[in-house]
């Protein structure tokens, strides 16, 4: 077979038309090209996975579109000619049309490109650089950190009209009518000169490219193949070189790649440097990843899955839209690149292949939600990482606190969807404690360290530590000796408004207008007894508060502060102040008073001589808004508060 394909080597031709690279594109570019010195031979990796995607493209289409099916073999091929300095990278898969072309190369279809960008910028050393752009997946750039001009040329299957794309990466790219003999792409990389202590060796020479391929691209299920040269002397019958006999030079092709598919080999078999390889080869990451999953399942529906979780969160995970999904093979045809179906949103993070040989090559990709086998096949996964999470908690439990860092936001929102789990969610959980300062806690190590007679699982929500720490609502706790959980993010306000228990205990606000601390029948008789001397001002006070507050009550939880307020319902204030805009206004809480606190006695006292409504119930709005601020809530009217303020300065 003739394999030596007319590779466009010439200057740009007449014709051409010039785009500008998109912004982003050439800034990105530059921090690319300057970040990534020391590992410039992963270029190969990333130029060698689109040319296998390309492949495993044109076999899916070519399942509905015969026309489409080649009796060429699909390989990838390196041709490196050491003379002219150019590497091609050459495939045989669906190529691109014209519009592909614009569309895929030049420009960044992903959202979020400006931020990256900037973070990028101001990331503080070549490292932090090189993560954030790892996350990016910048593939066919990279091509870029080893040629001073990259040159395309690409024919898309069932079209007989070729595209020539180039550029030198400075800011603009030609594109022109090309002619190509067969369908696919062929990159020609004009190297820059080689430098070794640049990390630049000669990406021409025979060795250093299988070397980079055995690495990094050993389990491509597609040829890898390059024309090499071996000198051969003649030898006589018995196999020994004859003396003096001229030297032939012969060419031959040579495969450079195993091409097992690395999840259908035995786990105990694979290194885990191939794992590794394997997941930076799909995923585009250039950090190994934080642990491999390996599963089969054998049955009426047989599969197995290769799965991943990576060692940092990608900059998008939260922002709306953030791509997830596994690939999906059935019978060795790569049928979806990112199946979302196959885990729920929760755990989007993952990356890796699922392969079955059960599943319907027509299976479409718009049914895939439907599918029963997809539905099957998504239990188990889901199942089998719950199980691996749960041993790594329990086991290492370093590499789990990464991952809570990475993850553990995610798995909050699995809390709050998936009710078949919810239990096993929660025991996954890491939660910020009163315990200690330093460590996070899991629920189930809050209940071994429960006092005797405590019932519930305490919280309390707030922005940050310093701030729950002083609220009037852990004075109690803190008196008591009670470990009280701490929501930082606004995301757990949500989750425990979901959850009402955990292993049989319930999760209670200790902002809850109903606790039960130091016995049920103890309380009423303290809070009757105080109440006694106090019910006339409550009443007074409450006439003032009444649209806000339903009730103002002697407080059996405040040691130092004036006030409290607290409520009933399940929505603690921050949920409520995300949510008011959709509610309409809040609940109406009950203000808690400290009967002990000097405030107090001064109000009674000065309720109990002169009953003036009006200067009670100005002190009573100032109260609330003291409780309010604490909480970190709003205050209704900040202008009034100020005035009542003032006015009582100008008395004092
Ligand atoms: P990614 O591979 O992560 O999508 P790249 O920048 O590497 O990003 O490639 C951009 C797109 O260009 C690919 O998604 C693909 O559509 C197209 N592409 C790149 N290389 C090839 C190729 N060899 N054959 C066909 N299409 C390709």
């Amino acid at each position: 077979m003739d394999t030596t394909i007319a590779h466009d080597n010439q200057p740009t031709p007449p014709g051409a038309e010039t785009f500008p690279f998109q912004a982003e594109m050439k800034q990105l570019l530059d921090l690319f090209i300057r970040s990534l010195y020391s590992s410039k031979e992963v270029f190969l990796r990333e130029l060698v996975s689109n040319a296998s995607d390309a492949l495993d493209r044109l076999r899916f289409e070519a399942l509905t579109q015969p026309g489409l099916r080649s009796d060429a073999d699909p390989e990838i091929r390196l041709e490196a000619d050491p003379q002219a300095r150019t590497l091609t990278i050459v495939d045989n898969g669906i190529g691109m049309s014209r519009e592909e072309v614009i569309a895929n190369i030049g420009t960044i279809a992903h959202s979020g490109t400006r931020e990256l960008v900037q973070k990028i910028k101001e990331s503080k050393s070549s490292e932090q650089a090189l993560a954030l752009i790892g996350q990016f997946g910048v593939g066919f750039y990279s091509a870029f950190m080893v040629a001073d001009r990259v040159t395309l040329v690409t024919r898309r299957a069932g079209s007989e009209a070729a595209t020539r794309w180039e550029s030198t990466g400075d800011g603009t790219y030609t594109v022109s009518p090309a002619s190509r003999d067969r369908h696919g792409t062929a990159l020609t990389l004009h190297l820059r000169p080689v430098d070794q202590d640049d990390g630049m060796p000669d990406f021409t020479d025979e060795w250093v490219l299988s070397g980079i391929i055995k690495k990094y691209s050993d389990f491509v299920r597609y040829p890898i193949r390059m024309q090499v040269t071996r000198e051969e002397v003649e030898r006589d019958e018995q196999g020994k070189p004859k003396p003096d006999a001229p030297k032939k030079s012969i060419v031959e092709d040579k495969t450079l790649n195993s091409m097992k598919a690395i999840w259908l080999r035995k786990p105990q078999d694979v290194k885990e440097e191939e794992h590794h390889d394997f997941y930076k080869h799909i995923s585009h990451d250039w950090e190994k990843p934080l642990k491999t999953i390996t599963f089969s399942a054998e049955g009426r529906l047989e599969y197995r899955a290769l799965l991943f979780i990576p060692s940092r969160a990608p900059f998008d995970l939260h922002l709306f839209g953030a791509e997830g999904g596994l690939q999906l093979f059935a019978q060795n045809v790569k049928i979806v690149e990112r199946c979302e179906d196959l885990l729920p949103r929760y755990l989007r993070f993952l990356r890796g292949v699922v392969d079955s040989s059960d599943l319907s090559l027509n299976v479409s990709r718009e049914m895939l939600q439907q599918d029963r086998q997809i539905a099957q096949i998504r239990k188990g996964l889901v199942k089998k990482v719950l199980d691996v999470l749960v041993e790594m908690q329990e086991r290492e439990p370093e590499a789990y606190r990464t991952f809570w860092k990475a993850f553990g936001r995610a798995l909050k929102e699995g809390v709050t969807s998936d009710y078949e789990y919810r239990e096993k969610l929660l025991g996954l959980l890491l939660f910020e404690s009163s315990a200690d300062a330093e460590k996070q806690t899991t629920l189930k190590e809050y209940i071994a360290r429960m006092k005797e007679g405590q019932q519930d699982i305490y919280f309390l929500s707030g922005e940050s530590r310093a701030l729950i720490e002083s609220s009037p609502h852990l004075e109690v706790f803190k008196a008591k000796g009670l470990e009280v959980l701490y929501l930082r993010d606004p995301i757990d306000d949500l989750m425990v408004h979901h959850v009402s228990e955990f292993d049989g205990k319930k999760l209670k606000s200790a902002a809850n207008a109903n606790l039960d601390l130091t016995g049920k029948e103890e309380r009423e008789k303290e809070r009757k007894e105080a109440e006694a001397g106090f019910a006339e001002l409550f009443k007074a006070m409450q006439k003032r508060l009444d649209a806000q507050v339903k009730e103002v009550r002697v407080s059996s939880r405040l040691t130092v502060s004036p006030v409290c307020l607290v409520g009933d319902g399940a929505m603690t204030p921050r949920l409520e102040r995300l949510l008011a805009e959709k509610r309409g206004p809040s609940q109406r809480r009950i203000l808690e008073v400290n009967p002990e606190h000097a405030v107090l006695k001064q109000l009674k006292a000065l309720f109990d001589q002169s009953k003036d409504d009006q200067r009670i119930g100005d002190y009573s709005e100032l109260l609330l808004g003291q409780a309010l601020l604490v909480e970190g809530s709003e205050l209704p009217d900040p202008t009034r508060f100020s005035q009542l303020v003032s006015e009582l300065m100008a008395r004092a």
